[in-house]
């Protein structure tokens, strides 16, 4: 298994510490309002790494966690609070819009056919946990106390601070590129636990050694819940790539510091960013879509998982409407064949040396591909190329395409036959005509046939093989 890791910047083999168990963290939804087609790529993305382990053959120990909490608007510690502007824009209590949207992101995911992971998290459920972390940074000496803000990490103290993001320290230091706040030290500094001002009267408030009302600062939560039920060491972070020069940079900077620079992750993941048309996705250009856009407007979410499976994670994906509409007739299509296949596979003979090979051949390039920093694009390819080769029996065609489909997920071995359609005596006449008219090559006289069967309200769809099958149309 080979996987990019953004500490290298490379593509690197992918081995765990304690083999075959593989520790995977991966950063969760802010909850404060509805998860959208881009929150999506991303879990969706996380699910395919996930199968493709599982598939490996590694026992995957898989945590994620809920922000339920405390993460600022602006990444420097300042601005307001998501889940308080969440509760203003909805006219609903913190705590119920961090269920409403918890419940939603759940929603979505199971939609997208997303395995759970083993253990998901909620902020506020480990808040004496990251309490804990805080007083031990505390005792290390890492920190510092701004009156009336916060309890500041000092980044000075860590000579390898920013290595995720390959910071220029130097330029930060000139304070061009980071909003200051009065009494840093250092312009990287951050915020372990933040104090409630005069007046604010937060909804979500926790008392701390510094302040009676207080609350987490937005990083320490990835540290708490995952050292709480992975370890001091990850196998693989995940998260987007947004999150690599604050959020996972102080992630590295808070865990290494309290377990004394055991490097806290060896596998970086990060996943680029669904655009909308071109566009960035936001509220002003109200490009926001969730999945229940896309059921208002008849697209199957195993369509948008297809279209998601188009592109590579750590290119740049562009959305467009019309490129849901080809995915949703491509998923109509492999629908199609699974029923073909469904239909026939059981009368086919057993598969000579020579077509188990080939199926052997398949099975080895797909997963090559989906075990080389997952190469969806090119996993799809060969799953077309495999599906429409009828040198192989429709049986095989139908287990490679389960067997394959237990990393791209798109719920195929849900789909059942479906009922034998009662053909009736004038139509069956027709077919049979037709077949002989086709293996006559006589095309004009099938294509008339054709038509007398359509009048007759049915629909006849050639299949590999030189087999027609019936629809009613
Ligand atoms: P948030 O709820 O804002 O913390 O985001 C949750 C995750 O979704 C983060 O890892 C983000 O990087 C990711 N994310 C947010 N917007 C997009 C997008 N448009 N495309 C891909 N990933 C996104
Ligand atoms: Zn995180």
């Amino acid at each position: 298994m080979k996987l990019y890791n953004t500490l290298s910047r490379q593509v690197e083999t992918f081995s765990p510490i304690e083999p075959p168990m593989v520790k995977l963290y991966a950063c969760g939804p802010t909850v404060y309002d509805y998860t959208h087609l881009g929150h999506l790529r991303k879990y969706v993305m996380d699910d395919v790494l996930v199968r493709v382990l599982r598939h490996a053959g590694f026992e995957v120990k898989f945590v994620r966690n809920v922000t339920d909490v405390g993460h600022l608007a602006s990444d420097a510690d300042t601005g307001e609070d998501k889940l308080e502007k969440g509760a203003k824009k909805y006219g609903q209590s913190v705590w119920d819009i961090a269920q409403t949207f918890e419940d939603y992101f759940h929603y979505s995911m199971d939609l997208m056919n997303a395995v759970r992971p083993n253990i998901t998290a909620r902020a506020t459920d480990s808040v004496p946990y990251q309490l804990d972390l805080v007083k031990k940074l505390e005792e290390k000496g890492f920190t510092y106390v701004i009156p009336d803000d916060g309890v500041y990490f000092d980044t000075s103290k860590l000579a390898d601070y920013g290595k995720l993001a390959k910071l220029d320290l130097e330029g930060l230091q000139a304070g061009a590129r980071v909003e200051q706040i009065e009494g840093k030290k250092n312009p990287t500094d951050f915020a372990l636990w933040k104090f409630e001002r005069e007046g604010e009267n937060r909804a979500m408030s926790w008392e701390s050694p510094w302040s009676k009302r207080s609350f987490p600062g937005w990083h320490i939560e990835c540290s708490a819940i995952s050292m709480e039920h992975l370890g001091e060491q990850l196998d693989i972070h995940t998260g987007g790539i947004d999150h690599i020069p604050v959020h996972h940079t102080n992630e590295i900077a808070q865990s290494e510091a309290i377990t004394g620079k055991k490097p806290f992750v060896r596998f970086w993941v990060h996943h680029n960013f669904l655009l909308i048309e071109g566009q960035k996705m936001s509220k002003s250009l109200e490009n926001i879509y969730t999945v229940d856009d896309l059921l208002k407007k008849d697209y199957d979410p195993m369509a948008f998982r297809l279209l998601l499976l188009g592109a590579h994670y750590r290119s740049e994906m562009n959305f467009t409407w019309k490129n849901l509409e080809g995915a949703q007739v491509s998923w109509e299509r492999l629908q199609d064949k699974v029923q073909q296949f469904l239909a026939s596979k059981d009368q086919d003979p057993e598969p000579t040396e020579a077509q188990a090979a080939t199926e052997q051949q398949y099975r080895q390039r797909f997963f090559q591909q989906l075990e080389n920093d997952l190469h969806t694009p090119e996993g799809l390819a060969i799953m077309w190329e495999m599906v429409g080769d009828s040198e192989l029996t429709t049986e095989q065609r139908y287990n490679t395409l389960l067997s394959f489909d237990e990393v791209l997920g798109l719920g195929l071995a849900r789909i059942e036959p479906t009922e034998e359609l009662e053909i009736p005596r004038e139509v069956q006449r027709l077919l049979d005509q037709r077949q002989a008219a086709r293996a006559a090559e006589n095309w004009e006289e099938a294509d008339s046939l054709r038509q007398q069967i359509n009048a007759l309200g049915y629909q006849v769809i050639d299949t590999d093989g030189d087999q027609q099958q019936v629809k009613k149309l």
